[in-house]
């Protein structure tokens, strides 16, 4: 092979086919001034790559229609009605006639207008930016004849190793799975959305290459290993060879783990730990409750939104959670309530804020859109009639906002009983413990809540103050260091102390090593991805409680995260062997 590139791990899996280089970034334009009888001939072009983007898009619509569903294809609609605007064609001729050239013309009218949607007091506008963005690059494309690519050019059956700075929604959407076999990214995180995304799509992934798109020219093969971060640059046959076996191998340990899922999750101390399963589309449903899970330790519910013109209404959203609690069949089904904001891209956009990560958020946001919120509190209310529905609540930081929350599932329930719909009341409703806010002040939360469940992801990023989604930091970002440690131990003894149910339910739970350090500290259920299941239940049979504390013990005294590391890794291996550490790259 020519060289190898090492990203990390996103989405477990092999693929092996041709690389598809979608750089899908705003161009550099220089500035060029035209010679006033060029201004016709420049009108024209802008007209003519106008009237391209939107035959383009009509072809993406059309496609995105089929294949993905009418909801997602109205982002095109919205990209189009861009295009049609008048005052914004206006905009750009006038810079014309004033001697600019058409690109620079129109480059300087979408950041006028990007930042003018951007500091729109409407959400709806300013998710627009996210569409202008897209707007803009198939345009800037078109004006400077470079490759206007989509991904769903490919075509069917290519097995393409699509390589690709960032997914953006619009990106997502065209997505066709018969024709890309991987995804490799530039930018993102194990935790990032992109891989969430992957992994609940099957799709192998790498994130975090840096500089992939740079280093590529779209004319090689490549190997992608999901489950080591490893992209093996136009490999030999006797590469692709081995690669082909180990992927036949990882099917086998795969089939022998999903042997597990009928038995009990049961340490050799005999103490049971209760694993539930991260859903993040509903589509997901029905594999996930095959995994061995019993029930739904997390549901995201923003999948529901990304990469959508509108949001749901209560309707699509009801048919979306009763799918899932039917397909748990009465097993708890935890669905957590929108988390739109920092990497979860919202509408059809991109984060405008200067720090989305600290920014209108999750539970802030819905607070502040009881109209939107109230359709999601209506919808689960009526969907827990086909189950054991709870609600969790996303980024909370104070009780306030617990008590604001229940106010309005309250008002939801009345609105329901007036319309005379059919809904559940006694709804548990519990909060993520993500930030160091609620880790540190938990008990102030036990009178109002029914449960907690740790999001380590989010924990880890605030604690350590790690951005989850930078590649560059993806090293610095350690669940083991013992601040983190020290904040979930203090979660898990508050919770016991009152009687309060409490959950992991971030990326930690589902790494095996993680895991026993987990079960040491005192967890006793853990939500995983559905994947994870029966290799978190081997660790849970392979161990007891009491080597699990010694161990926890000691990774809470070490001084760092590689020491906390070192002591579980030593103690896990002496009850269950080195090979322990196989798979997923994640242990
Ligand atoms: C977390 O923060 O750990 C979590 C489970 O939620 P998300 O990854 O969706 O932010
Ligand atoms: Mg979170």
């Amino acid at each position: 092979m020519d060289r190898k590139l090492l990203g990390i791990p996103a989405s477990p899996g092999i693929a092996v086919g041709p690389v598809h280089l979608l750089r899908w970034e705003i161009p550099e334009i220089r500035h060029r001034i035209i010679a006033d009888d060029a201004i016709p001939g420049e009108l024209a072009r802008l007209h003519v790559a106008l009237d391209r983007a939107q035959e383009r898009l009509a072809q993406i619509r059309d496609r995105v229609e089929h294949s993905a569903g009418p909801q997602e294809a109205a982002i095109f609609d919205v990209q189009r009605s861009i295009l049609d605007d008048k005052e914004l064609v206006g905009a750009v001729e006038a810079l014309i006639k004033q001697n600019l050239a058409a690109e620079k013309a129109f480059e300087i009218v979408m950041i006028e207008w990007g930042q003018k949607f951007g500091r729109a007091a409407h959400p709806m506008l300013r998710e627009k930016v996210g569409d202008l963005k897209d707007v803009e690059i198939r345009v800037l494309l078109l004006l400077l004849d470079l490759p206007d690519h989509d991904p769903v050019d490919i075509p069917k059956g290519t097995n393409a190793i699509l390589v690709t700075h960032d997914l953006t929604p619009s990106l997502t959407v065209q997505l066709d799975r018969e024709a890309i076999a991987g995804i490799a990214t530039d930018a993102g995180t194990r935790t990032s959305h992109v891989a969430i995304l992957a992994r609940s799509l099957g799709l192998p992934a790498i994130v975090g290459l840096r500089t992939a798109t740079q280093e590529l020219s779209g004319r090689e093969t490549a190997i992608l290993d999901g489950s080591t971060g490893l992209l093996a640059i136009n490999p030999s046959v006797a590469d692709i060879d081995s690669y082909r076996e180990r992927a036949r191998q990882e099917e086998l340990a795969g089939e022998e783990l999903r042997h597990l899922a009928g038995l009990e999750a049961i340490t050799t101390d005999g103490v049971r730990i209760t694993l539930r399963a991260n859903v993040d589309l509903p589509e997901e449903a029905e594999l996930a409750a095959t995994s061995g899970a019993e029930g739904v330790g997390l549901m995201r519910t923003e999948f529901l939104v990304v990469g959508r013109a509108a949001m749901p209404d209560e309707e699509e959203q009801y048919r979306a959670y009763t799918r899932v609690v039917k397909a748990f069949n009465g097993r708890p089904v935890v669905i957590r309530t929108f988390d739109i904001g920092g990497d979860k891209l919202p509408v059809g956009g991109f984060p405008t804020e200067a720090n989305p990560f600290l920014g209108w958020r999750a539970i802030r946001m819905c607070l502040d859109q009881p109209e939107l919120f109230g359709i999601q509190l209506r919808a689960l209310l009526r969907a827990a009639v086909h189950g054991d529905v709870r609600i969790m609540l996303p980024l909370v930081v104070t009780v306030d906002e617990v008590r604001a929350a229940r106010e309005l599932l309250d008002q939801a329930a009345r609105d329901l009983e007036a319309r005379g719909a059919e809904f559940r009341r006694d709804v548990l409703l519990g909060v993520m413990i993500e930030t160091p806010a609620a880790a540190v002040a938990c008990d102030t939360f036990v009178n109002d809540v029914a449960f907690f469940s740790i999001g380590t992801n989010d924990l880890v990023q605030y604690t350590l103050a790690v951005d989850r989604g930078n590649a560059n930091l993806a090293s610095r970002f350690t669940p083991l260091h013992p601040a983190v440690l020290k904040l979930i131990h203090r979660t898990i003894v508050t919770a016991h102390r009152h009687n309060l149910d409490v959950a992991v339910c971030g990326e930690m739970a589902s790494q095996p090593l993680m895991a026993f350090a987990l079960i040491g500290l005192g967890v006793r259920q853990l939500s995983v991805a559905p994947r994870s299941v029966p290799l978190v239940k081997r660790i849970v049979r392979g161990i007891s409680v009491e080597v699990a504390e010694d161990a926890a013990k000691a990774a809470v005294a070490a001084g760092t995260a590689a020491e906390a590391e070192a002591a579980l890794r030593s103690r896990l291996a002496g009850v269950m062997g080195a090979d322990v550490f196989f798979g997923d790259g994640s242990v």
